[in-house]
């Protein structure tokens, strides 16, 4: 069986291009016209039955937006939407388990919010016929003996009731409408108060949560609930969500693979193929679905669905003690808010990761350093070149490669870097216009540009939002590569401990009273620095033998138990 897709935003017909895959088409010249067509809305389309698979208009669409893709017959029967001609498609389906909660793992653009959309009667199934769709008798008897089959059926029955976190934050209004009862105290009466408008991207999450956890329902759904969290916020968030929520169906999608692991008791992998097909694995327990998925095969399944294997190690220093940068004690006073910060040295060739709260000044001390903000005795002077990626990255309207020539002129015939804007997929993105990225390819581009400029110290501003799990891994290698190849600096803010304790050597803890004053803590090794963060949570974690990943132990387990008591709440 092969599948053809064509990304309807890529194709630039008919504007900007007179329909090269038509003119190319083998099938077309010998005569059989409907093989490459026009459809109604001028986009290109191609007849999957027709077409030969010889890979012509592939090569040739100036707009790199068809592929053909050859899949086993099988998969056929487990095709469950698909939303158009030509379109993305997803096989099999996520499924709900009663008072469970149900993981689901798998890259930016594999059909997980699709799949959502599926349980919870935004889309309905339609086996492929996306012109006509399938009635809801026609639902219930194709999912007959899967265990989907009567959770459709009460959910079409309206006996299931469904309350959903939606991945996109697009609220308006004041939060007092949004969050009505506001029953777990997520949200502060201050913040009760507010404008959505005027909150933090963390804030506007937690709206969306709490909202979310108001309602009464049989089903909870959570689509990527701890991007722009913090922390705290996310543990906090947690352990809400495992009490209050204990015994109710509930489904998560989360690239947070710490947070994932805690709040799941099972999960499914989504694998196939970014943006044009997703399939649905069986449902596994959480360790070792994540192990599986980490490896890049399901052994229910016999299925390798990648290449490699994702190993999870921590980053050891290189014995390097020759210094890079080295500051003073030194306060910084930015309206309302006060840092203070103790003398410290970053070597050559290492990362330091930099953890906390959100507003305790983690931003501030990135912008001191850089000499951007006067301190009590004026600006700081390292002497020092930093290359900022700052948290919030701004799309200008212009053509990702002219953005990246405008950096470096030459940086297309640079070894070092063409090698890495293949592994961030930067190659595929250049022609696009910058305004038109997802926010991962924004996120991706906007590392890689931060690496092109030449810099002592290479600083991140919470690299993995908008993340997949795979582009974290590969983020963490190509930073942590360069910075040692290069033997310069980075320092690194994020709130993915994974990502933290993969990517740095040492960390440092930043503790304060949000939006009024912050201290950084000094810079250890970075189980130290996470050890201390845990203590102030009361929670404690330990690493995975076989993937090496952290993982939070359950409250009150054995672990857990003889970890608080011998004080290494991060055992290694
Ligand atoms: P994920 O949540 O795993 O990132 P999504 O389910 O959002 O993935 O998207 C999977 C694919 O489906 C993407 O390629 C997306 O462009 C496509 N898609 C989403 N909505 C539509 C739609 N209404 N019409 C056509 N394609 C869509
Ligand atoms: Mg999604």
């Amino acid at each position: 069986m092969k599948i053809v897709t064509i990304k309807e935003k890529e194709c630039q017909a008919p504007e900007a291009c007179d329909y090269i895959c038509v003119q190319v088409c083998p099938r077309v010249r010998e005569g059989a016209v409907g093989t490459v067509y026009k459809r109604e809305n001028k986009k290109a389309a191609i007849d999957e039955n027709l077409c030969i698979a010889c890979g012509i208009c592939v090569n040739r669409c100036p707009y790199d937006a068809i592929r053909v893709i050859n899949l086993p017959d099988e998969l056929n029967k487990e095709l469950v939407f698909q939303y158009n001609v030509n379109s993305f498609r997803t096989y099999n389906i996520v499924s709900p388990m009663e008072g469970k909660v149900v993981g689901i793992l798998g890259r930016n653009g594999i059909g997980k919010t699709t799949n959502i959309n599926l349980i919870s009667n935004t889309l309905k199934p339609n086996f492929g016929d996306f012109l006509n769709g399938a009635s809801e008798k026609e639902i219930i008897r194709r999912f007959r003996g899967k265990e989907i089959q009567p959770y459709l059926e009460k959910l079409y029955k309206g006996d299931i009731k469904i309350s959903k976190k939606e991945q996109s934050l697009s609220f308006t209004g004041k939060v007092r409408e949004i969050v009505k009862k506001n029953k777990y105290k997520l949200i502060t009466d201050e913040i009760m108060d507010k404008d959505i408008s005027s909150l933090s991207g963390g804030q506007i999450q937690s709206v969306a949560i709490a909202a979310a956890m108001d309602n009464e329902a049989d089903v909870y759904i959570f689509d990527e609930p701890m991007n722009y969290l913090d922390i705290y916020q996310r543990l906090r968030i947690a352990n809400i969500i495992k009490e209050k929520l204990k015994n109710k169906t509930t489904i998560i999608v989360e690239h947070d693979l710490v947070m994932l692991d805690y709040l799941t008791d099972f999960v499914q992998i989504m694998y196939g193929s970014e943006s044009n097909y997703g399939i649905v694995s069986h449902l596994m327990q959480t360790r070792v679905g994540i192990n599986n998925y980490l490896a890049g095969y399901l052994p229910s399944e016999n299925m390798k669905f990648r290449e490699h294997e994702i190993k999870i190690k921590g980053n050891v220093p290189d014995g390097s003690l020759e210094t890079l940068a080295s500051w003073p004690d030194f306060n910084a006073n930015i309206g309302q808010f006060t840092l203070s910060v103790g003398q410290n040295t970053v070597y050559r060739g290492e990362i330091v990761g930099i953890i906390g709260e959100n507003g305790v000044g983690k931003t501030t001390f990135a912008k001191a350093i850089t000499g951007l903000v006067e301190m009590d005795n004026g600006r700081l002077e390292l002497g020092l070149k930093i290359s900022y990626k700052p948290q919030f990255i701004e799309a200008s309207d212009v053509i990702v490669r002219d953005m990246l020539i405008s950096i470096k002129r030459d940086f297309l015939s640079s070894e070092t870097f063409s090698g890495i804007m293949k592994r961030l997929g930067i190659d595929r993105i250049l022609n696009k216009n910058m305004k038109n990225l997802s926010g991962g390819e924004l996120q991706k581009l906007a590392i890689f540009s931060t690496l092109l400029r030449d810099a002592d110290i290479y600083l991140f501003d919470e690299p993995s939002a908008n993340l997949d799990l795979e582009d974290r891994l590969e983020a963490i290698n190509i930073v942590g590569s360069f910075i040692k190849a290069n033997k310069k600096g980075a320092i690194i803010i994020d709130h993915d401990l994974m990502f933290i304790n993969a990517i740095s050597t040492r960390a440092a803890l930043f503790e304060g009273t949000p939006n009024k004053s912050g201290r950084m803590g000094n810079i250890t090794r970075t189980e130290e620095a996470i050890n201390s963060l845990l203590k102030r949570v009361d929670i404690t974690m330990r690493k995975d033998p076989d993937s090496g990943r952290p993982r939070i132990n359950s409250p009150n387990s054995r672990l857990d138990i003889e970890q608080k008591k011998s004080g290494r709440m991060f055992e290694i």
